[in-house]
């Protein structure tokens, strides 16, 4: 049995780090609300997402493609930055798909850092962040794995799915340049877990000997 295993997501993390309230209720001055705004819109808070979870209508769409017109645009920065946030916020996850904060667009994003099992490599990488939108498999090993896997959006629930052993992606950066990217093991799992959400499935769909542990951390979600 593979050691890899891929766990994306999980809830309590999100609503304890909250969205921080608006900047101020009381009586202030035009000139302060103004700096306030600016000061805001240059050190944007962090906004930590709540995680979609198994029953969720969005789960179970076919999410959109990312328009062309989209690239470059403040509504997808934002939109980058929430999700890098929200997987920031939960430890345990090492991708995260766009449906799983409720956004129906074909994205998703992988911690390399989290996917290195020498925690000294890992610290030194730093968080790690790799973007994948309108993201392909376009070629994938014929060998497949058995790998434990558990989902943020499935919180608590493992089991055994079968994995191509290697995977390789085609997808578009921030920018809307193309490039691909080929990986084995965790990251080849979450290349097909992620791209599973964008079309609607889950990974209790098809996993065997599903269980339920709530402390289980012998596996990251995704
Ligand atoms: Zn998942």
């Amino acid at each position: 049995m593979s050691q890899a295993s891929v766990l994306l997501s999980s809830p309590d993390a999100a609503a304890a780090a909250g969205v921080p309230p608006p900047p101020s209720t009381g009586r202030q001055q035009p000139a302060r609300h103004l700096m306030m705004a600016v000061f805001c819109y240059s050190h944007p808070y962090m906004a930590t997402l709540p995680i979609t979870q198994d029953g969720d209508p969005v789960l179970r769409a076919i999410a959109a493609q990312v328009p062309a017109g989209l690239f470059g645009s403040e509504e997808l920065a934002t939109m980058l930055r929430d999700m890098s946030d929200t997987l920031d916020s939960q430890p345990d996850g090492v991708a995260l798909a766009a449906p799983q904060v409720g956004l129906s667009y074909r994205i998703f994003i992988v911690r390399y850092d989290r996917m290195e099992r020498d925690e000294e490599v890992a610290k030194a990488m730093g968080p790690d962040v790799g973007i994948f939108i309108n993201p392909e498999i376009v070629k994938s090993a014929r060998k497949r794995e058995e790998m434990q896997e558990g989902c943020l959006s499935v919180r608590g629930v493992y089991g055994y799915t079968l994995r191509h052993a290697r995977a390789t992606v085609r997808a578009q950066d921030e920018r809307g340049v193309w490039f691909t990217r080929g990986g084995g093991g965790i990251l080849a799992q979450a290349f097909q877990h992620e791209i599973d959400h964008l079309d609607g499935i889950l990974f209790i769909d098809h996993a065997e000997e599903l269980r339920t542990d709530t402390h289980e951390h012998a596996t990251e979600p995704a």
